[in-house]
């Protein structure tokens, strides 16, 4: 018998084991059946507050038998997929990021560029032998070592932004500066491809709230749009890596440091005007979605999967 719930494994179970898990099973089912009610209806919270859910690809898998109207549009886009079997060129990545705005059809997209390096490591680019990967070259960084590579992504991306309403999101930001050079670098690319004749737009560039100190000093940071990336950031305020089964008591989402830091990004979106979502797995998870309402989120991001369970907890809150 297989928990996926708590991932445990269960040789030869005994009668008792399979009744109670039987039993589990179904009222998991009852539970499914009436959050998918909300699946497709806007989420609005029990005092009234309307809560944009938007949802997390992973690939173009992600889209399929999925409706549109089912979310606000897409809020993460990991783009290291593309990066598995090889660098992919400007016309594979073109295609792709048109697809997710076919697919919006007018709602926002929001596409984050490579994200490679600590838990996400791409043979052939990111850095063998790091002692600390999670601290290491990745995301942005790797982007900035590799210029050629993030070039031909940044022209993929702004070809694509041509098209409707996509925007660029940069991962791992940690000093303003970083976010300064990638809008010059794209700014750079924009203006060639309209020189050739190229169509092509200048996105909104928002950036992944994920390290520390750009959650503490927010206010630095003048970037379109904020998305906390609450799987890094708490292992980044709790120092409990995000893969560790034996810290998963320390990783803990609701811890006072974690959410005071969710809470003044919030803060600070509200007082600029600018849009502030979460799109780690904290989103996703509906025991969860209230300590972020709480904190002034109005914005979430989820996977597709946790669309209606979301939803539902979104509802269920402040009524
Ligand atoms: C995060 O860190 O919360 C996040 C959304 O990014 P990733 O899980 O891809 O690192
Ligand atoms: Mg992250």
């Amino acid at each position: 018998m297989l928990d996926a719930e708590s991932g445990r494994l269960i040789v030869n179970p005994s009668d008792v084991a399979t009744s109670q898990f039987q039993l589990r099973k179904r009222a998991r089912i009852a539970q499914t059946e009436s959050e998918a009610k909300y699946r497709s209806i806007p989420a609005v919270s029990g005092s009234g507050t309307r809560i944009t859910v938007q949802i997390n690809v992973e690939s173009e898998t992600t889209l399929e038998r999925l409706d549109p109207e089912s979310c606000d549009g897409i809020g993460l886009t990991r783009t290291e997929f593309l990066f598995h079997d090889g660098l992919p060129d400007e016309e594979v990545q073109y295609r792709f990021y048109r697809r997710l705005i076919e697919w919006a059809s007018g709602k926002p997209v929001v596409i984050r560029t490579l994200d490679a390096g600590g838990d996400k490591p791409i043979a052939g680019l990111t850095l063998l032998g790091e002692q600390n990967p999670f601290l290491g070259v990745r995301g942005i960084r790797l982007s900035f070592s590799n210029p050629e590579v993030f070039r031909v992504q940044v022209r993929a991306l702004s070809r694509a932004a041509a098209l409707g309403p996509l925007q660029i999101m940069l991962p791992m930001v940690t000093i303003p500066d970083e976010l300064k050079t990638a809008r010059e670098m794209l700014r750079e690319e924009v203006d060639s491809l309209v020189s050739r004749g190229i169509a092509a737009a200048m996105p909104p560039v928002g950036i992944m709230v994920e390290v520390p100190a750009v959650a503490i000093s927010i206010a630095r940071f003048d970037a379109a749009f904020y998305s906390i990336g609450t799987n890094d950031l708490i292992q980044y305020v709790t120092a409990s890596s995000r893969d560790s089964v034996a810290l998963a008591p320390l990783y803990d989402a609701t811890s006072p440091a974690v959410l005071e830091l969710i809470a003044r990004v919030a803060a600070h979106g509200r007082s600029v005007g600018r849009e502030v979502s979460v799109c780690g797995d904290m989103a996703s998870d509906p025991k969860l979605v209230r300590y972020l309402l709480e904190a002034g989120i109005t914005s979430l991001s989820v996977t597709p999967a946790a669309l209606g369970s979301v939803k539902h907890a979104v509802s269920a809150h402040g009524r």
